[in-house]
Protein backbone atom coordinates (compact mmCIF):
# COMPACT_ATOMS: atom_id res chain seq x y z
CA UNK A 1 0.00 0.00 0.00
CA UNK A 2 2.79 2.00 1.39
CA UNK A 3 4.16 2.09 -2.17
CA UNK A 4 1.36 2.07 -4.56
CA UNK A 5 0.67 6.04 -2.56
CA UNK A 6 4.21 6.87 -2.79
CA UNK A 7 3.95 6.25 -6.55
CA UNK A 8 1.08 8.50 -6.57
CA UNK A 9 2.89 11.58 -5.32
CA UNK A 10 5.25 12.35 -8.14
CA UNK A 11 2.57 11.81 -10.64
CA UNK A 12 0.32 14.48 -8.64
CA UNK A 13 3.31 17.17 -8.93
CA UNK A 14 3.72 16.03 -12.47
CA UNK A 15 -0.52 16.78 -12.93
CA UNK A 16 0.36 19.93 -11.68
CA UNK A 17 3.33 20.82 -12.94
CA UNK A 18 1.25 20.28 -16.93
CA UNK A 19 -1.50 22.35 -15.44
CA UNK A 20 0.22 25.20 -14.40
CA UNK A 21 2.72 25.27 -17.88
CA UNK A 22 -0.53 24.71 -19.86
CA UNK A 23 -2.19 27.83 -17.87
CA UNK A 24 0.84 29.84 -18.32
CA UNK A 25 0.90 29.00 -22.19
CA UNK A 26 -2.19 30.25 -22.13
CA UNK A 27 -2.24 33.53 -20.46
CA UNK A 28 1.25 34.38 -22.86
CA UNK A 29 -1.18 33.19 -25.80
CA UNK A 30 -3.29 35.46 -24.76
CA UNK A 31 -1.15 38.71 -23.94
CA UNK A 32 -0.12 37.73 -27.69
CA UNK A 33 -3.27 38.00 -28.76
CA UNK A 34 -3.37 41.50 -27.19
CA UNK A 35 -0.56 42.56 -28.24
CA UNK A 36 -0.87 41.95 -32.19
CA UNK A 37 -4.53 43.41 -31.16
CA UNK A 38 -2.97 46.63 -30.02
CA UNK A 39 -0.39 46.65 -33.16
CA UNK A 40 -3.40 46.45 -35.61
CA UNK A 41 -5.24 49.10 -33.72
CA UNK A 42 -2.47 51.79 -33.50
CA UNK A 43 -2.57 51.53 -37.38
CA UNK A 44 -5.10 53.94 -38.69
CA UNK A 45 -7.54 53.05 -41.74
CA UNK A 46 -6.47 54.09 -44.63
CA UNK A 47 -8.70 56.58 -46.21
CA UNK A 48 -10.46 55.94 -49.57
CA UNK A 49 -8.81 57.95 -52.72
CA UNK A 50 -10.95 56.01 -55.36
CA UNK A 51 -12.86 58.77 -56.61
CA UNK A 52 -9.85 60.33 -57.75
CA UNK A 53 -8.41 57.05 -59.29
CA UNK A 54 -9.90 56.98 -62.67
CA UNK A 55 -7.57 59.26 -64.07
CA UNK A 56 -4.13 57.66 -63.08
CA UNK A 57 -3.18 53.96 -63.67
CA UNK A 58 -1.35 52.26 -60.41
CA UNK A 59 1.07 49.26 -60.28
CA UNK A 60 3.81 47.51 -58.87
CA UNK A 61 7.74 47.24 -60.77
CA UNK A 62 10.05 44.42 -59.85
CA UNK A 63 8.12 40.89 -59.34
CA UNK A 64 9.79 37.28 -59.14
CA UNK A 65 8.46 34.32 -60.19
CA UNK A 66 8.80 30.28 -60.40
CA UNK A 67 10.38 31.77 -64.28
CA UNK A 68 13.15 32.54 -61.36
CA UNK A 69 13.69 32.35 -57.59
CA UNK A 70 10.22 33.73 -56.82
CA UNK A 71 7.74 31.25 -55.14
CA UNK A 72 4.90 31.72 -57.57
CA UNK A 73 3.52 31.35 -60.60
CA UNK A 74 2.37 34.49 -63.01
CA UNK A 75 -1.09 33.31 -62.18
CA UNK A 76 -0.07 34.00 -58.27
CA UNK A 77 0.91 37.69 -58.72
CA UNK A 78 -2.00 38.20 -60.94
CA UNK A 79 -4.42 37.32 -58.59
CA UNK A 80 -2.19 39.23 -55.83
CA UNK A 81 -2.53 42.53 -58.09
CA UNK A 82 -6.25 42.31 -58.57
CA UNK A 83 -6.64 42.05 -54.61
CA UNK A 84 -4.28 45.27 -54.48
CA UNK A 85 -6.30 47.01 -57.39
CA UNK A 86 -3.27 46.93 -59.39
CA UNK A 87 -3.26 48.10 -62.79
CA UNK A 88 -0.24 46.80 -64.19
CA UNK A 89 2.62 44.87 -62.70
CA UNK A 90 6.57 44.16 -63.92
CA UNK A 91 7.83 40.95 -63.95
CA UNK A 92 11.63 40.99 -63.78
CA UNK A 93 13.09 36.94 -63.17
CA UNK A 94 16.64 36.66 -63.16
CA UNK A 95 17.75 35.95 -66.43
CA UNK A 96 19.85 37.21 -69.50
CA UNK A 97 17.37 37.86 -70.37
CA UNK A 98 14.63 35.54 -68.93
CA UNK A 99 12.37 34.45 -72.18
CA UNK A 100 9.94 32.32 -70.04
CA UNK A 101 9.02 35.94 -68.47
CA UNK A 102 8.86 37.79 -71.29
CA UNK A 103 6.53 35.67 -73.19
CA UNK A 104 4.16 35.76 -69.74
CA UNK A 105 3.38 39.02 -70.79
CA UNK A 106 -0.44 40.14 -71.57
CA UNK A 107 -3.63 41.74 -70.42
CA UNK A 108 -4.26 39.05 -67.27
CA UNK A 109 -8.09 38.56 -65.90
CA UNK A 110 -7.69 42.87 -66.03
CA UNK A 111 -4.33 43.48 -65.29
CA UNK A 112 -1.42 44.27 -67.70
CA UNK A 113 1.08 42.11 -67.24
CA UNK A 114 4.79 43.67 -68.07
CA UNK A 115 8.03 41.69 -68.38
CA UNK A 116 11.74 42.73 -68.00
CA UNK A 117 14.80 40.87 -67.06
CA UNK A 118 17.00 41.57 -63.72
CA UNK A 119 20.30 41.29 -65.10
CA UNK A 120 23.52 40.13 -63.19
CA UNK A 121 26.73 42.19 -64.21
CA UNK A 122 29.93 42.76 -63.00
CA UNK A 123 28.54 46.46 -61.07
CA UNK A 124 25.20 44.37 -59.43
CA UNK A 125 22.27 43.44 -60.08
CA UNK A 126 20.43 45.98 -63.13
CA UNK A 127 16.89 45.51 -64.70
CA UNK A 128 16.38 46.09 -68.21
CA UNK A 129 13.12 47.08 -69.27
CA UNK A 130 11.49 47.50 -72.90
CA UNK A 131 13.64 45.51 -75.30
CA UNK A 132 12.67 43.79 -77.79
CA UNK A 133 11.93 39.80 -77.25
CA UNK A 134 14.70 38.76 -79.81
CA UNK A 135 17.37 39.72 -77.59
CA UNK A 136 19.48 37.04 -76.83
CA UNK A 137 22.71 36.75 -74.86
CA UNK A 138 22.91 39.87 -72.75
CA UNK A 139 26.02 40.72 -71.65
CA UNK A 140 27.37 40.73 -68.02
CA UNK A 141 29.45 43.29 -68.26
CA UNK A 142 26.93 46.46 -66.97
CA UNK A 143 27.93 49.36 -69.11
CA UNK A 144 27.76 46.71 -72.51
CA UNK A 145 24.31 45.31 -71.20
CA UNK A 146 22.73 48.90 -70.52
CA UNK A 147 24.45 50.44 -73.90
CA UNK A 148 23.16 47.05 -75.68
CA UNK A 149 19.25 47.45 -74.18
CA UNK A 150 19.35 51.78 -74.73
CA UNK A 151 20.42 50.93 -78.67
CA UNK A 152 17.30 48.31 -78.99
CA UNK A 153 15.21 50.85 -77.42
CA UNK A 154 14.88 49.43 -73.83
CA UNK A 155 16.31 50.81 -70.50
CA UNK A 156 17.83 50.12 -67.57
CA UNK A 157 17.34 51.10 -63.51
CA UNK A 158 19.83 49.96 -61.44
CA UNK A 159 18.30 47.31 -58.40
CA UNK A 160 18.69 47.14 -55.04
CA UNK A 161 22.20 49.50 -55.20
CA UNK A 162 22.87 49.59 -51.17
CA UNK A 163 21.66 45.90 -50.05
CA UNK A 164 22.29 42.38 -51.59
CA UNK A 165 24.47 42.44 -54.59
CA UNK A 166 25.52 46.11 -54.14
CA UNK A 167 25.93 48.27 -56.81
CA UNK A 168 29.93 48.94 -57.38
CA UNK A 169 29.31 52.56 -59.40
CA UNK A 170 31.17 53.25 -62.32
CA UNK A 171 31.53 56.61 -64.02
CA UNK A 172 29.35 55.68 -66.92
CA UNK A 173 26.04 56.15 -65.37
CA UNK A 174 24.62 58.36 -67.61
CA UNK A 175 23.90 55.13 -69.61
CA UNK A 176 21.06 53.95 -66.63
CA UNK A 177 17.80 55.44 -66.92
CA UNK A 178 16.78 55.04 -63.17
CA UNK A 179 17.54 53.71 -59.35
CA UNK A 180 15.81 51.57 -56.82
CA UNK A 181 15.19 53.91 -53.69
CA UNK A 182 13.31 51.43 -51.77
CA UNK A 183 12.78 47.95 -52.24
CA UNK A 184 10.20 45.46 -49.93
CA UNK A 185 12.91 42.47 -50.22
CA UNK A 186 15.56 44.46 -48.53
CA UNK A 187 13.55 45.94 -45.89
CA UNK A 188 11.85 42.33 -45.18
CA UNK A 189 14.89 40.88 -44.68
CA UNK A 190 16.78 43.20 -42.71
CA UNK A 191 14.06 43.52 -40.39
CA UNK A 192 15.08 39.76 -40.22
CA UNK A 193 14.21 38.36 -36.76
CA UNK A 194 12.45 41.35 -35.28
CA UNK A 195 9.63 40.21 -37.21
CA UNK A 196 8.59 37.23 -36.00
CA UNK A 197 6.25 38.43 -33.63
CA UNK A 198 3.96 39.80 -36.48
CA UNK A 199 4.18 36.56 -39.07
CA UNK A 200 0.87 35.82 -37.78
CA UNK A 201 -0.76 39.23 -39.25
CA UNK A 202 -0.17 37.86 -42.73
CA UNK A 203 -3.36 35.85 -41.74
CA UNK A 204 -4.95 38.42 -40.37
CA UNK A 205 -4.24 41.65 -41.49
CA UNK A 206 -1.45 42.20 -44.39
CA UNK A 207 -1.38 45.89 -44.12
CA UNK A 208 0.10 45.84 -40.27
CA UNK A 209 2.26 43.21 -41.34
CA UNK A 210 3.35 45.23 -44.23
CA UNK A 211 4.07 48.70 -42.57
CA UNK A 212 6.17 46.96 -39.56
CA UNK A 213 8.67 45.72 -42.40
CA UNK A 214 9.47 49.40 -43.13
CA UNK A 215 11.96 51.38 -42.12
CA UNK A 216 14.18 54.60 -43.40
CA UNK A 217 16.60 53.91 -46.22
CA UNK A 218 18.35 57.32 -46.52
CA UNK A 219 21.74 56.31 -48.81
CA UNK A 220 19.80 55.54 -51.91
CA UNK A 221 17.72 58.84 -52.14
CA UNK A 222 21.80 61.07 -51.14
CA UNK A 223 22.96 59.11 -54.16
CA UNK A 224 19.73 59.24 -56.29
CA UNK A 225 19.96 63.46 -55.83
CA UNK A 226 24.12 62.91 -56.77
CA UNK A 227 23.22 61.36 -60.26
CA UNK A 228 20.94 64.03 -61.10
CA UNK A 229 23.27 66.24 -60.44
CA UNK A 230 25.64 65.13 -62.76
CA UNK A 231 23.86 62.81 -64.68
CA UNK A 232 20.51 63.81 -65.19
CA UNK A 233 18.14 62.77 -65.99
CA UNK A 234 17.70 59.83 -63.23
CA UNK A 235 14.51 58.71 -62.07
CA UNK A 236 13.06 57.27 -58.67
CA UNK A 237 11.92 54.20 -58.52
CA UNK A 238 9.98 51.85 -55.67
CA UNK A 239 10.56 48.29 -56.09
CA UNK A 240 8.55 45.22 -54.38
CA UNK A 241 11.24 42.86 -55.01
CA UNK A 242 8.46 40.48 -54.36
CA UNK A 243 9.65 36.68 -54.63
CA UNK A 244 6.89 35.39 -51.90
CA UNK A 245 3.86 37.07 -49.56
CA UNK A 246 2.95 38.74 -53.18
CA UNK A 247 -0.15 39.91 -51.46
CA UNK A 248 1.31 41.65 -48.89
CA UNK A 249 4.43 42.95 -50.90
CA UNK A 250 2.28 44.12 -53.52
CA UNK A 251 0.36 46.24 -51.41
CA UNK A 252 3.44 48.52 -50.37
CA UNK A 253 4.99 50.20 -53.15
CA UNK A 254 3.40 51.49 -56.17
CA UNK A 255 4.59 53.06 -59.21
CA UNK A 256 1.52 55.84 -60.20
CA UNK A 257 1.11 57.25 -63.59
CA UNK A 258 -0.91 59.97 -64.53
CA UNK A 259 -2.73 59.41 -67.71
CA UNK A 260 -5.43 61.22 -69.24
CA UNK A 261 -7.26 58.32 -70.74
CA UNK A 262 -7.96 54.53 -69.52
CA UNK A 263 -5.46 52.08 -71.05
CA UNK A 264 -6.00 50.45 -74.44
CA UNK A 265 -7.40 47.14 -74.30
CA UNK A 266 -4.88 46.46 -77.30
CA UNK A 267 -2.08 44.96 -75.24
CA UNK A 268 1.26 46.49 -77.34
CA UNK A 269 -0.44 49.93 -76.77
CA UNK A 270 -1.17 49.62 -73.27
CA UNK A 271 2.52 48.27 -73.04
CA UNK A 272 4.02 50.97 -74.75
CA UNK A 273 2.00 53.84 -72.74
CA UNK A 274 3.12 52.33 -69.26
CA UNK A 275 6.65 51.96 -70.33
CA UNK A 276 7.29 55.02 -71.70
CA UNK A 277 5.94 56.80 -68.74
CA UNK A 278 8.57 55.08 -66.78
CA UNK A 279 11.06 55.95 -69.62
CA UNK A 280 10.72 59.57 -69.22
CA UNK A 281 10.17 59.67 -65.56
CA UNK A 282 6.48 60.59 -65.82
CA UNK A 283 5.18 59.23 -62.79
CA UNK A 284 5.18 59.24 -58.57
CA UNK A 285 5.93 56.75 -56.02
CA UNK A 286 3.93 55.82 -52.73
CA UNK A 287 3.83 54.03 -50.27
CA UNK A 288 -0.07 52.88 -50.73
CA UNK A 289 -0.23 50.51 -47.75
CA UNK A 290 -0.08 53.85 -45.62
CA UNK A 291 -2.50 55.67 -47.16
CA UNK A 292 -3.62 55.28 -51.07
CA UNK A 293 -1.59 58.55 -52.84
CA UNK A 294 -4.09 58.59 -55.98
CA UNK A 295 -4.54 61.92 -57.13
CA UNK A 296 -0.66 63.44 -56.23
CA UNK A 297 0.24 65.75 -58.84
CA UNK A 298 3.53 67.98 -59.56
CA UNK A 299 3.95 69.61 -62.80
CA UNK A 300 5.60 72.82 -64.37
CA UNK A 301 4.38 75.35 -66.31
CA UNK A 302 6.01 77.80 -68.94
CA UNK A 303 4.19 80.50 -71.60
CA UNK A 304 0.82 77.94 -70.63
CA UNK A 305 2.47 74.74 -71.37
CA UNK A 306 2.47 71.95 -69.03
CA UNK A 307 5.67 70.20 -68.31
CA UNK A 308 5.16 67.13 -66.69
CA UNK A 309 7.34 64.55 -63.79
CA UNK A 310 10.52 63.49 -65.60
CA UNK A 311 10.45 66.53 -67.80
CA UNK A 312 13.52 68.92 -68.53
CA UNK A 313 11.98 72.29 -68.91
CA UNK A 314 14.44 74.28 -71.01
CA UNK A 315 14.30 78.68 -70.28
CA UNK A 316 15.36 81.62 -72.31
CA UNK A 317 16.51 84.85 -70.62
CA UNK A 318 13.40 86.50 -69.05
CA UNK A 319 11.04 83.64 -69.20
CA UNK A 320 9.49 82.33 -65.92
CA UNK A 321 8.00 79.11 -64.90
CA UNK A 322 5.57 77.67 -61.97
CA UNK A 323 5.92 74.21 -60.07
CA UNK A 324 2.82 72.93 -58.99
CA UNK A 325 1.79 70.53 -56.63
CA UNK A 326 -1.40 68.95 -55.63
CA UNK A 327 -0.96 66.60 -52.51
CA UNK A 328 -4.03 64.08 -52.06
CA UNK A 329 -6.05 64.56 -48.81
CA UNK A 330 -5.49 62.95 -45.84
CA UNK A 331 -5.47 63.92 -41.98
CA UNK A 332 -2.33 65.53 -41.69
CA UNK A 333 0.82 65.59 -44.38
CA UNK A 334 4.10 67.87 -44.95
CA UNK A 335 5.34 68.09 -48.27
CA UNK A 336 9.07 69.36 -48.85
CA UNK A 337 10.62 71.12 -52.06
CA UNK A 338 13.69 69.30 -52.97
CA UNK A 339 15.94 71.38 -55.11
CA UNK A 340 19.40 69.95 -56.09
CA UNK A 341 19.45 67.58 -53.04
CA UNK A 342 18.46 70.14 -50.98
CA UNK A 343 15.02 70.69 -49.18
CA UNK A 344 14.38 74.36 -49.89
CA UNK A 345 10.43 74.25 -48.48
CA UNK A 346 7.90 72.72 -46.51
CA UNK A 347 4.61 72.85 -46.15
CA UNK A 348 1.58 71.37 -44.69
CA UNK A 349 -0.46 73.06 -47.58
CA UNK A 350 -2.22 70.81 -50.27
CA UNK A 351 -1.63 73.17 -53.44
CA UNK A 352 1.71 74.79 -53.80
CA UNK A 353 2.92 76.65 -56.61
CA UNK A 354 6.48 77.58 -56.39
CA UNK A 355 8.26 79.92 -58.56
CA UNK A 356 12.05 78.64 -58.86
CA UNK A 357 14.61 81.23 -58.94
CA UNK A 358 17.45 78.58 -59.54
CA UNK A 359 18.02 75.87 -62.38
CA UNK A 360 18.96 72.41 -61.38
CA UNK A 361 16.24 69.92 -60.56
CA UNK A 362 13.09 70.30 -58.17
CA UNK A 363 11.32 67.46 -56.70
CA UNK A 364 8.73 66.63 -53.97
CA UNK A 365 8.77 64.47 -50.96
CA UNK A 366 5.38 64.40 -49.05
CA UNK A 367 5.53 62.69 -45.37
CA UNK A 368 2.62 61.62 -43.46
CA UNK A 369 2.41 62.56 -39.98
CA UNK A 370 0.19 60.16 -38.31
CA UNK A 371 1.55 58.80 -35.52
CA UNK A 372 3.31 55.23 -35.82
CA UNK A 373 1.99 54.79 -39.16
CA UNK A 374 5.19 55.12 -41.33
CA UNK A 375 8.71 55.47 -39.62
CA UNK A 376 9.55 59.62 -39.43
CA UNK A 377 12.52 59.44 -42.05
CA UNK A 378 10.20 57.77 -44.70
CA UNK A 379 8.44 59.59 -47.24
CA UNK A 380 5.03 58.49 -48.46
CA UNK A 381 5.16 60.06 -52.00
CA UNK A 382 7.96 60.50 -54.09
CA UNK A 383 7.78 62.91 -57.18
CA UNK A 384 10.08 62.26 -60.08
CA UNK A 385 12.17 65.12 -60.48
CA UNK A 386 11.82 68.08 -62.73
CA UNK A 387 15.05 69.68 -64.64
CA UNK A 388 14.91 73.59 -65.78
CA UNK A 389 17.79 74.72 -67.76
CA UNK A 390 18.89 77.85 -69.39
CA UNK A 391 19.58 77.65 -72.66
CA UNK A 392 22.03 80.39 -74.68
CA UNK A 393 22.98 81.45 -71.11
CA UNK A 394 25.73 80.43 -68.77
CA UNK A 395 24.06 81.51 -65.63
CA UNK A 396 21.99 78.83 -62.90
CA UNK A 397 19.94 81.76 -61.27
CA UNK A 398 16.22 82.30 -63.24
CA UNK A 399 16.88 85.88 -61.98
CA UNK A 400 19.67 87.28 -63.03
CA UNK A 401 18.26 85.80 -66.44
CA UNK A 402 15.48 87.87 -65.97
CA UNK A 403 17.10 90.84 -65.06
CA UNK A 404 19.25 90.45 -68.53
CA UNK A 405 16.31 90.87 -69.95
CA UNK A 406 15.29 93.73 -68.21
CA UNK A 407 18.25 95.84 -69.03
ZN1 LIG B 1 18.33 41.58 -57.33
ZN1 LIG C 1 14.99 41.06 -57.85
Amino acid sequence: MAGSSESRRPKKGKDQRKKFLFSLFGLLLIAYGIYLFLVISSIPPSKDNSSVLSNEIVGAYHVHTRFSDGRGRVEDVVKAAKKNNLDFIILTDHGHPNHACLQSQGWRQGVLVLAGSELSTHRGHLVALAFPDSLKNLPRQAEEAARLIQKNGGFTVIAHPYSKARWSWGKENALYFGLELVDADTMLKSKGLSLLPYFPLLLINQRAFALKMLKPFPSPFEKWDLLNEKNPPFYGFFSCDAHVFYKTLLSLFHLRIPLERELPAEFQRARQIVLEALRSGAFYNSIDAAQPASGFRFWAEKNQRIYPMGSLVELKAGETVWLRVRIPAVNSQLAALIHNGRKILTTSDRDISFQPMETGFYRIEVYLQEKSILPPELPWIVSNPIFLRMVNHDSHSLQSATSVQNH
